[in-house]
């Protein structure tokens, strides 16, 4: 089975990632913490990437969607993704499709974590002290949150066409957002 999680930064997208691996056996598919990887270990994408990252500004489609066709492509993994941070632009969903496609694989749920600005802003600030990441400070949260909404947003609306997308309160308790998608997939 695979599932996209999508919803504003902040959404729980990661937390749920995390409890559906457990639940499925599946992989968690975080193109932030793919990222990430690459600044911590200094390659040379990470030396491209890093003022973008820390900015807020969404990292180019063709680094994030090269790093992501390694892993569709990993067979001990196919038919068993969860992607948390991807797709986030039109291209991205597009170059999934494709991609899964050429697998010979499809999207079977995608979830949409709704979660309004006021809630994220307060989540992020408590996961700054948790995880420090450099991105969670409040001025680029804003700024994250003002990308999702021009760039992210028209993806929602492509995907709320689709017969398995289900909107989420995502402002719910972490086990109450896990029982109701686990409910959805009957798992
Ligand atoms: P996340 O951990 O998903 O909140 O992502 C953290 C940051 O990584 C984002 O603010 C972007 O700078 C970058 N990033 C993660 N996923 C993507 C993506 N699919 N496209 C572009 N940039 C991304």
């Amino acid at each position: 089975m695979n599932i996209v999680l999508f919803g504003p930064p902040g959404a729980g997208k990661g937390t749920q990632a995390k409890y559906l691996v457990k639940k499925l056996n599946n992989f968690q598919v975080s193109t932030g913490d793919m990222l990430r990887d690459e600044i911590q270990k200094d390659t040379p994408i990470g030396k491209k990437i890093i003022k973008n990252m820390n900015d807020g500004k969404f990292v180019e489609d063709e680094i994030v969607n090269k790093l992501l066709e390694k892993i569709v492509f990993d067979t001990t993994k196919i038919n068993k993704l969860i992607f948390d941070g991807y797709p986030r632009t039109i291209n991205q969903a597009k170059n999934l499709e494709r991609l899964l496609e050429k697998s010979n694989q499809k999207l079977d749920h995608i979830f949409f974590l709704n979660v309004k600005k006021e809630a994220i802003i307060k989540r992020v600030e408590k996961r700054k002290i948790l995880e420090k990441r450099s991105d969670d400070d409040s001025d680029t949260i804003l700024k994250r949150y003002d990308t999702y909404m021009e760039i992210t947003k028209p993806v929602l609306d492509y995907y709320s066409k689709n017969k398995n997308f289900h909107e989420i309160d995502g402002s719910m308790e972490i086990n109450d957002i896990a029982q109701k998608i686990e409910e959805i997939l009957k798992v």
